[in-house]
């Protein structure tokens, strides 16, 4: 259903579709007073931006994750939010060294953000990366436990659930508070008995309008190639990358000069509420992989203070 209408509310425009709600936050600097998101990740206190070249942040939008809503036209054509020249960027698989921390220079840069979707395998492995990501004001949500295809038939019920509920403890564990609920499957397969179950658990599910193919590409010029000829013939859309992976990393500064060039526009997408994990798979979690406990840890490795 495409978005027909907005009402203008408080200083805030809220839209409404198929029960699902957004209301947005104004950029920095407008009059209006921007919504206070519930989020259990530390917010960063915002810092002007030194570039004044900058992609920057258009605008944030707050998603009610009830019921579960679907982005990304890939799979899911039922929330049309963005608008013309409108981009999300999306960033998987990560926390890794060298390259997430390349990443987020770039979009420190660019005094913009992007949404995560680290693999909870990963999150146990790099925990201060992930950090690092929170700390700059990133949308964190998750992308299973160990990157398992939930649509293998070899899986049962239970082991898809799994995938699913540990990489948000994994995640949680990393950052020491929980993360968005936020989630996208492994290559993009979405088993519909998976589907619904992230309905019940009150958790967004992201496919992309563009896939970078990144991880296919044989150097940065194609990441960047490959992207912007898709973005100019859609206009718009939730742009799929991967922070895990080099040549991404080296493309982000030209592609974010190229969306700057092209006219786009970085949206932000933030949860009404952080996603609430199961007890179990966090327990669970904490046996099977060895970690400390967030009480075991020093507060300074939880909860950074960011200078600005
Ligand atoms: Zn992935």
């Amino acid at each position: 259903m495409r978005i027909a209408a907005g009402l203008i509310f408080a200083g805030a425009v809220s839209l409404c579709a198929s029960g699902l709600a957004w209301s947005q936050t104004p950029p920095p600097g407008s009059a209006a007073a921007p919504q206070a998101a519930s989020a259990a990740v530390p917010a960063p206190a915002k810092a002007a931006c030194a570039n004044p070249n900058a992609l920057g942040i258009a605008r944030v939008v707050e998603i009610d994750t009830t019921g579960g809503p679907g982005f990304g036209f890939e799979h899911f054509k039922q929330l049309d939010f963005l608008r013309d020249h409108e981009v999300v960027l999306t960033f998987d698989d990560g926390p890794w060294p060298l390259n997430t921390p390349s990443v987020l220079k770039t979009l420190a840069e660019e005094c913009t953000t992007g949404i995560f979707f680290p693999i909870g395998k990963h999150s146990t492995y790099y925990p201060e990366i992930l950090k690092q990501v929170a700390a700059a004001g990133h949308t964190i949500g998750s992308h299973t436990w160990s990157h398992a295809t939930l649509t293998n038939k070899k899986l049962t019920e239970d082991q898809r659930k799994e995938e699913i509920e540990k990489g948000f403890s994994a995640v949680k564990w990393a950052l020491g508070a929980s993360p968005s609920p936020f989630f996208r499957f492994p290559a993009l397969q979405h088993p519909p008995e998976m589907v619904n179950y992230l309905g019940t658990r009150n958790v967004a599910m992201f496919s992309c309008d563009l896939d970078s193919f990144d991880f296919k590409a044989r150097n940065a010029q194609q990441v960047i190639d490959v992207t912007m000829k898709k973005l100019d013939k859609l206009g718009k859309g939730i742009i799929l990358l991967h922070d895990f992976h080099k040549h991404t990393a080296e493309a982000l500064p030209e592609l974010m000069h190229r969306l700057k060039a092209g006219g786009y526009k970085v949206v932000k997408m933030i949860p009404k509420a952080p996603v609430q994990t199961l007890p179990q798979y966090d327990e669970e979690l904490l046996k099977e992989a060895k970690l400390p406990t967030v009480s075991d840890r020093p507060v300074s490795s939880v909860v950074q203070t960011i200078s600005q």
